[in-house]
C-alpha cells in the first residue's frame, strides 16, 4: 500500500515539528474544554491536531480568510472526540468549508407537523462522503461556552463518526458485540422517549429527528453537561463513556465544575 506508506511518512514529519505556539494560544482562548484536560491529554490532542489540520483540505467561504489559529480551534474540538478511540483522523473526510456565520441552503426540513421548504438557515452540516461545513461564529460560541450542552463541532463530527460504517443510523463503529448490543438497546430506548416527549429536557428535541441526530445531540451533552447526563440519563452516559473511552463527568468534577 504505497499511499498508506506515504501518508505515514508525512504524518511522522508533521509530528516531529513542535506545536505552533500561535495555535496553542488560539486553542487556550477558544476551546474551553482544552483547559480541563490534563497535560498528557493536551499533548496527545496536540498531536492529533498537527496531523488533522495539515491533512484536510480547508476552504474559507463568503470571503472568510481562514487562519492557522482558526483551523487549530476547529481541529481541537473535532479531535477531542478521537482522543481515546481507534481512528484514522476521520479518513473519509477530505474537505472542511468554513463560513463567517450561518449560511443558507435550499432544501426542506420537517418543522413540527409541516415541512418548511426554501432557503433554510443552517450553522453546519456533515455530508455523507462529503465535506463538513461550519459557521465560524458558531464554532467560537460553542468552543468558548463549554457547559451549555451545545457544540457545533462535536455535533458535526459525531455525524462523521456515525458515517464511518457506511450508514447514518446513530450507531458508530463498536467492535465488541456485547457493548454494541447494549449501545443499541439504550440509545433506541432513549430516542423513543425523546420522540414521545418523555425525556428530561437535557437532550434537546432536535435529537428526536432521527437516530443520527440523537447520537450527535447526545455527544454534545456528553462533553458539555456530562454530570447532568450521568444523573438524568445514566445509561446514555455509560454507553457514550464506553464508546468515547473518556470519563467526562469526572474530568469536569476534577476541574471544579461539579454542576455541569
Ligand atoms: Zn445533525
Amino acid at each position: 500500500m504505497i499511499f498508506g506508506w506515504l501518508k505515514k511518512r508525512r504524518r511522522r514529519r508533521w509530528l516531529e515539528e513542535s506545536f505552533d505556539p500561535g495555535w496553542e494560544r488560539a486553542i487556550r482562548q477558544n476551546v474551553a474544554h482544552y483547559r480541563l484536560l490534563n497535560e498528557d491529554e493536551q499533548k496527545r490532542l496536540q498531536r492529533l491536531i498537527q496531523v488533522f489540520v495539515r491533512e484536510k483540505h480547508w476552504e474559507g467561504c463568503d470571503g472568510l480568510e481562514l487562519t492557522g489559529a482558526m483551523q487549530a480551534t476547529i481541529a481541537a474540538q473535532a479531535c477531542l472526540l478521537l482522543l481515546e478511540i481507534e481512528h484514522d483522523y476521520y479518513r473519509m473526510l477530505r474537505t472542511i468549508l468554513v463560513y463567517p456565520s450561518g449560511y443558507f441552503v435550499r432544501g426542506r426540513v420537517p418543522g413540527g407537523a409541516e415541512v418548511v421548504e426554501g432557503d433554510l438557515p443552517v450553522l453546519g452540516q456533515a455530508h455523507f462522503r462529503g465535506p463538513v461545513i461550519l459557521s465560524w461564529q458558531h464554532v467560537l460560541d460553542g468552543g468558548r461556552r463549554p457547559f451549555e450542552g451545545r457544540n457545533l463541532v462535536y455535533h458535526e463530527f459525531a455525524h462523521k463518526l456515525d458515517m464511518k460504517d457506511g450508514v447514518v443510523d446513530g450507531t458508530p463503529v463498536i467492535r465488541d458485540r456485547g457493548q454494541f448490543r447494549r449501545y443499541v438497546e439504550v440509545m433506541s430506548r432513549e430516542f423513543d422517549q425523546l420522540r414521545a416527549g418523555r425525556s428530561s429536557g437535557l437532550l434537546r428535541e432536535y435529537g428526536a429527528t432521527n437516530p443520527g441526530e440523537f447520537f450527535a445531540v447526545a455527544t454534545e451533552v456528553f462533553f458539555e453537561r456530562p454530570i447532568s447526563l450521568r444523573r438524568l440519563h445514566p445509561e446514555v452516559y455509560e454507553v457514550l463513556r464506553d464508546f468515547y473511552r473518556q470519563e467526562t463527568a469526572a474530568r469536569l468534577e476534577r476541574a471544579g465544575y461539579g454542576r455541569a
